[in-house]
């Protein structure tokens, strides 16, 4: 029987696994990435190792996670933490019941604890032609290019505001690709307006001067930024080829990548499918979860916080986990770092383009189903998401809604006047990842 079962290898899960053996514990890490590392160290070790040219292009705060990263490998090492690597966790429950796959094995029961360390992902943008080849998420991009990989040659425009764009903006150019244009949504960057939350931003005075010197840095470079663009359209055929949006006058711009970005949220399937209570959250526009039962949660799964946050997370969520108490110190520092996201999250909310997708515009990339056919449903079996999805299979596809879930309150929101809060998330039901017959087949019951 696994005792203390964590789901995730980034910060907050490398975090965690570290702290519980301090306390005696041997917990179970599984990743479904290859390294551990999760999105921001992603693939840290082998660049490292195998591809130092490429240190430089993801700077001083990617280098950092070494130290966490050598802690857990070294544990890993000396067998105190068993870390299964490219294994997805694709069963939870709320009474410690999992089943997860990888190269290791099939395995499923019921764990005393376990922790759900599994992270954000970016919030689906669907505007015009974000399903042509030569478009993907800025930070996707990123785990590309830190996984070894190359962006195709062409013109990069980045489309979305904020901390990732900014960074991945400077990674770009360190890369030897500096991108041919910004296009910042409207109201996707409201610097000055977030002024009242300034003080929450002086309590976090090093990172926040970090943006501040990636703004500088994208000025001086003299990059083309493109503010309060709407309606924005990814232009092409078999292939993206440009964007067309209005910026006070129509602009059309050769891209043959395009970046979206609106922000990150909450990997909410694992939570969700944990059972675990979810809240909105009127700042970051979407849903939290909570830690219940035998379920704990740490990390951007828990609110988007940034990475400090996530590991300090992870050590606090692993000693409630192991009942013991947590620091005051480390309790007033996770409040200092919550009270600098209220900044952030003022600065940069999200747009949530599914509020005003067309009609045409597909919502569902598995079943592709567009915005007209979620208005048709909505007429007919009203905003009930679960009743949605029964009609029109959105949220059934290999993806299980990570990919539409959202955008279906969203959008539903949108055309009802009822709340997305209100609306709620479709249910998550296993196989939260694909999983095949062959996985299924090698468990032992
Ligand atoms: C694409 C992307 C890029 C980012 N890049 C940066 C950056 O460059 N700089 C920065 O400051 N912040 C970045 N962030 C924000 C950053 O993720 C957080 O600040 C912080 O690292 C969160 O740590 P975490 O441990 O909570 O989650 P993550 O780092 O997201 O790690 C979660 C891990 O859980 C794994 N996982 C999820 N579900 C399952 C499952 N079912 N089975 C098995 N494994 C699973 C994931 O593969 C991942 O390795 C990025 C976020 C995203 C989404």
């Amino acid at each position: 029987m696994i005792d203390f079962l964590i789901v995730g290898a980034g910060p907050a899960g490398m975090s965690a696994a570290v702290e519980a053996i301090k306390h005696g514990a041997h917990p179970v890490v599984v990743d479904n990435r290859p390294e551990p590392g999760g999105n921001i160290y992603a693939y840290l070790g082998s660049n490292r190792s195998h591809r130092t040219e490429r240190m430089h292009i993801f700077g001083p705060d990617y280098a950092k996670g070494a130290a966490l990263l050598d802690a857990f490998l070294a544990a890993v090492a000396e067998q105190k933490i068993t870390y299964h690597a490219s294994t997805k966790l694709w069963q939870v429950g709320p009474q410690g019941g999992y089943a997860f796959h990888g190269p290791d094995g099939s395995q499923s029961g019921i764990a005393k604890k376990i922790l759900l360390a599994t992270g954000a992902q970016e919030r689906p943008m669907p505007i015009s032609g974000w399903t042509l080849p030569g478009v993907m998420g800025v930070g996707a991009a990123q785990i590309l290019m830190k996984s070894g990989g190359e962006l195709p040659k062409g013109n990069i425009v980045i489309v979305g505001a904020g901390p990732l764009p900014l960074l991945l903006t400077e990674q770009l150019h360190q890369a030897g690709r500096p991108v041919s244009a910004v296009v910042e949504p409207k109201g996707s960057s409201k610097l000055l307006a977030a002024s009242s939350q300034l003080l929450g931003a002086a309590a976090a005075f090093k990172t926040s001067s970090k943006g501040a010197v990636l703004l500088a840095k994208r000025f001086l470079r003299r990059t083309p930024v493109w503010r309060n663009a709407s309606g924005l359209k990814i232009i092409g055929n078999e292939q993206a080829t440009g964007i067309q949006f209005t910026a006070e006058k129509a602009v059309d711009l050769q891209a043959s990548i395009v970046l979206i970005h609106d922000g990150i949220i909450p990997n909410l399937n694992p939570l969700l499918a944990a059972s675990l209570d979810t809240k909105y959250s009127q700042q970051q526009q979407t849903w939290h979860a909570q830690s219940k039962g035998a379920v704990y949660i740490a990390g951007d799964g828990a609110g988007i916080l940034g990475v400090e946050a996530a590991v300090l997370s992870g050590r606090m969520a692993t000693l409630d986990a192991l009942g013991q108490s947590n620091s005051p110190r480390d309790i007033r520092k996770y409040a200092k770092l919550k009270a600098f996201r209220k900044f952030i999250d003022a600065a940069y909310p999200a747009v949530q383009t599914a509020t005003h997708a067309e009609a045409n515009t597909i919502l569902c990339r598995c079943e592709m189903i567009t915005a007209g056919d979620v208005r048709q449903a909505v007429e007919v079996h009203g905003t009930d998401p679960n009743a949605i999805k029964r009609s029109l299979r959105i949220g059934m596809g290999p993806c299980q809604g990570r990919m539409c879930a959202h955008s279906l309150a969203d959008f539903t929101a949108a055309v009802s006047g009822v709340s997305s809060e209100d609306i709620g998330l479709q249910r998550a039901r296993s196989p939260i990842l694909p999983v095949s017959f062959r996985a299924l087949s090698a468990l032992k019951d």
